[in-house]
């Protein structure tokens, strides 16, 4: 997608920060945004009249398409600050990749990557201070598009805006969750939607989490909406299993979103000696090894809460608990992955990105 150079990115200051109203030793997640946002529309044919200004409110038409027919997708990524004061982001690269695969999936034009590093970074230097030293904290980004023609017909829109929010974010232990494992709902299908960030996806999932919760679980791990016969993931995580010392992946797929924490774990899995399968695992192997004690973790992997491990799943209202265990994977992998991503251990696959 071209990006007009006659329509260079402007900045817009703010008067006040509001940074010091923060609480940052107490921060909910998604819930405290930073002092500036980016966003730039799409308009016959092109990106124009990106800037990045003060966070406040839109005012688009309510006859926008993205109210009606969904048209949005977004992304999920992270910036670091190490102790020098440095900044970093962890492989943006492959969140940038996603978004324009997602919005291609969606009918949206791709967003052009030159201007996306550079509103990013500019940004990340403007709210600098948002971002705190620390293992487990950083700064959550939210880029996102939206289709804003002003038109209630059932086709794509002609108009859209791209935004990036930030979000402080900090290390936080939300303790085990407890899973159920799907038997009637479906978050993907073949030839479906599952492999993008499309908002909808998102929607879809509430009734049927708000179920599992009724019950006392707090997540879901989806499986093909065919059978019901094969483990997926969990609907804003991948999801692995460790049975004895192997670790074990749903492969990706049309239904299945390819997660950067997901495909990291996998690298480094490899790199240092454990054995890694991605393949189809199903429930009945799942049960199995539960029942004979060879399933030793399971766990969430994906860039908000990095690594969720689940202490219990739920099966034809039957519950299989998971003893706890010393030296988790889950735990190994946690740190490993958050002292590459602050910059406090080597980074040999060349995963961090330097914000200039
Ligand atoms: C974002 C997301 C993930 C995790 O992806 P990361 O790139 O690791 O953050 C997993 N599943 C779904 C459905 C997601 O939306």
């Amino acid at each position: 997608m071209i990006y007009q150079k006659s329509s260079p990115l402007t900045i817009e200051n703010i008067v006040n920060s509001k940074i010091n109203s923060v609480d940052f030793k107490n921060l909910k997640f998604g819930h405290v945004f930073t002092d500036y946002m980016f966003e730039c529309d799409y308009t016959d044919g092109s990106w124009v009249n990106p800037i990045i200004k003060p966070f406040g409110n839109l005012s688009i038409s309510p006859a926008s398409k993205v109210f009606h027919y969904g048209q949005a997708v977004f992304e999920g990524m992270k910036a670091y600050k190490d102790d020098q004061g440095k900044i970093w982001l962890f492989r943006p690269e492959e969140n940038f990749k996603r978004i324009n695969k997602s919005s291609k999936r969606l009918a949206i034009p791709e967003f052009p990557k030159d201007l996306f590093f550079e509103a990013l970074e500019k940004m990340l230097v403007l709210d600098k201070d948002w971002i705190k030293p620390g293992i487990g904290n950083s700064l959550y980004i939210r880029p996102f598009v939206i289709a804003t023609q002003a038109e209630v017909s059932a086709s794509p829109s002609n108009e859209y805006k791209f935004l990036i929010l930030f979000s402080p974010a900090q290390a936080y232990y939300a303790g085990d969750v407890k899973v159920v494992i799907a038997e009637h709902y479906s978050r993907s299908a073949d030839g479906g939607v599952g492999a993008a960030k499309a908002a909808g996806n998102y929607a879809a999932q509430f009734y049927p989490t708000n179920l599992a919760k009724e019950k006392g679980f707090q997540q879901i791990i989806w499986t093909d909406s065919k059978e019901h016969k094969y483990l997926e993931e969990a609907g804003t995580m991948n999801v692995f299993f460790r049975i004895n010392d192997t670790l074990i992946t749903a492969p990706v797929s049309d239904r299945i979103l390819d997660g950067v924490t997901r495909n990291s774990l996998i690298a480094l899995a490899k790199r240092d000696g454990i054995e890694v399968e991605e393949r189809k695992i199903t429930v009945e192997e799942l049960k199995e090894a539960s029942n004979n004690n060879t399933l030793k973790e399971i766990f969430g992997a994906g860039t908000a809460a990095v690594i969720s491990p689940v202490s219990d799943f739920s099966h034809k209202n039957q519950v299989y608990h998971l003893p706890k265990i010393k030296e988790s994977y889950a735990s190994i992998f946690k740190s490993k992955l958050l002292n590459i991503q602050h910059n406090t251990s080597e980074d040999s696959f060349g995963w961090r990105y330097p914000v200039q």
